[in-house]
């Protein structure tokens, strides 16, 4: 009984009083719930890459994202990229001992798409937090030296990702040489993208990630995901890409 009307408290209070944030920003030393050392935990074990569970239920990011879609997108879709990246993987092995090269174009270009695919997706479903999550300074800053303000990056963020040319990804990145963000538009998993660059927020266009949802209307898909980015997420790899790069 306590516990039910604690639970119908909590549900009540979540949209009027940003139940998450709270809860996110009252951890110790200020660090939100939602950024995670390692968004790719669980995507590779044991010799071969696995579907990493969700960070979340699959609810969880209900009205903004339906558990439905979700359920489709991490089951299906993004297991489907799991198993071809073995799988190319596999034929790659095989090519080599029977130093047989004649399907190499096929299973390069299935390594790359597969690949991609997986890696992206991982991030993807850390890209999003059920909380409404607050912009860290240190990304904030980043934001405005690379794009002259934070709404300027959110703006350029957000119109990539809304035209991407068919199938793809928006792209918040941080690319080494010169210290800075970029926002990338990327078309299928692997192409458009800038050699050396980390990923750093991810927000996926492929119809599959909305169409149950919004059906042609993906400009309501990206407003929704823009709701649910996870910024700590996106400031916690920053850091450790400038500490990689030894910029700081
Ligand atoms: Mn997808």
């Amino acid at each position: 009984m306590t516990t039910s009307l604690f639970r119908r408290d909590l549900l009540k209070m979540a949209p009027l009083a940003g139940f998450g944030m709270v809860l996110g920003s009252s951890l110790p030393g200020g660090k939100s719930s939602a950024a995670v050392k390692n968004a790719f935990a669980g995507a590779y074990e044991g010799g071969t890459y696995h579907l990493p569970p969700l960070p979340y239920d699959y609810d969880a990011l209900e009205p903004l994202y339906d558990e439905r879609t979700l359920r489709i997108h991490h089951g299906k879709h993004h297991a489907a990229y799991v198993n071809g990246l073995n799988a190319a993987l596999e034929q790659l092995q095989a090519a080599r001992g029977k130093n047989d090269y004649t399907a190499i174009r096929a299973l390069s270009r299935d390594l790359a798409f597969n690949g991609s695919g997986h890696v992206l997706h991982t991030l993807f479903w850390h890209s999003m937090s059920p909380n409404r999550e607050e912009m860290p300074e240190g990304l904030a800053k980043a934001m405005t030296q690379s794009f002259g303000s934070v709404q300027n990056a959110q703006n350029q963020f957000t119109a990539a990702t809304k035209a991407v040319m068919s199938n793809g990804w928006g792209a918040l990145v941080y690319e080494p040489i010169a210290d800075t963000l970029l926002i990338l538009q990327v078309e299928r998993h692997q192409d458009l993208a800038v050699w050396g660059a980390t990923p750093l927020l991810v927000c996926d266009v492929w119809e599959h990630a909305y169409y149950l949802q919004h059906q042609n209307n993906r400009g309501a898909w990206v407003d929704n995901f823009m709701k649910l980015a996870n910024w700590p997420l996106a400031a916690a790899r920053l850091e450790q890409a400038r500490a990689t790069a030894g910029r700081q």
